[in-house]
């Protein structure tokens, strides 16, 4: 399985007006994109956006349809024209109580449905620092992995994006550094291969989120399996664009000073 282009993607949450997200959209119509990035734009409410960045839910439920007042299915996110959902993310599993199981359910009706999944696992800090960071990440993976396991379509982990979000990182302003992330990805990566298949965690894109910003995109995307940026509060600000190109930024920074697409990843 190859791995897909380097991605970053926007996490608006609940927030914006229209008139404010309608600004966001043209700062990013009139931007020039590096079409080595994939943008993904996971948005409150979107209108008129141009069509080579993609667009994705905030959540979705496990059911197709039926009497669940206040849920959306994957089928009706696919319907309103999204390619992508996030689940898991930590303000679900925190604020919602949604477990492992739930989210592995909704992870595997997603892409049933025919979405690609930005799966979210994190640690929090108290769980860092007494050491069970790999422990907890496998755990809340491997509910991932069993769920999409049981759809017997090898093919759906090309449709799988993990988010590794440190919940410590999350909207603090306190980012891990490239060395941490890189870490926690290749091992994430590792027990992808032992628990899935080689090829799979190959060509699985792993992507980092927790106070991003365009001072830290650039060192973080440079990390061999950084393969993407998620991006929360720096996402409503106009700087995104900029973290959208970061590739041409971290190539700016090679030491070879070829300023390579590739963006001087290692
Ligand atoms: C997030 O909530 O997924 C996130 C990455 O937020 P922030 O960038 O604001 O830390």
């Amino acid at each position: 399985m190859a791995r897909g282009k380097f991605i970053v993607s926007t996490n608006f949450k609940m927030n914006g007006s229209r008139a404010f997200l309608q600004d966001l959209v043209e700062n990013l119509n009139r931007a020039d994109l590096d079409s080595n990035v994939g943008t993904i734009t996971i948005p409150s409410q979107l209108s008129n956006l141009r069509k080579d960045i993609a667009v994705g839910g905030q959540n979705c439920f496990w059911k197709s349809s039926g009497a669940y007042t206040g849920e959306i299915s994957a089928e009706m996110l696919k319907d309103a024209g999204a390619e992508y959902v996030i689940l898991g993310h930590t303000e679900r599993r925190t604020l919602f109580k949604e477990s492992d199981s739930l989210i592995g359910f909704k992870v595997a009706s997603a892409l049933a449905a025919g979405l690609k999944v930005i799966a979210c696992i994190g640690e929090t800090l108290s769980e860092r620092e007494s050491n069970t960071t790999l422990q907890v990440l496998f755990r809340q993976l491997q509910a991932i992995v069993d769920h999409v396991q049981d759809l017997n379509q090898e093919e759906k982990w090309e449709d799988v994006v993990i988010a590794y979000e440190p919940v410590w990182a999350i909207g603090t302003g306190r980012v891990a550094t490239p060395e941490q992330a890189q870490v926690v990805h290749a091992a994430i990566r590792r027990r992808v291969e032992e628990t899935v298949e080689g090829s799979v965690a190959e060509g699985m894109r792993i992507i980092y989120g927790g106070s991003v910003n365009l001072g830290n995109a650039r060192q973080l995307a440079r990390e061999k399996d950084v393969d993407g940026l998620f991006v929360g509060g720096a996402s409503l600000k106009p700087e995104f664009v900029e973290i959208c190109n970061v590739l041409r930024l971290a190539g700016e920074g090679n030491s070879d000073g070829s300023g390579d697409d590739d963006g001087g990843r290692k």
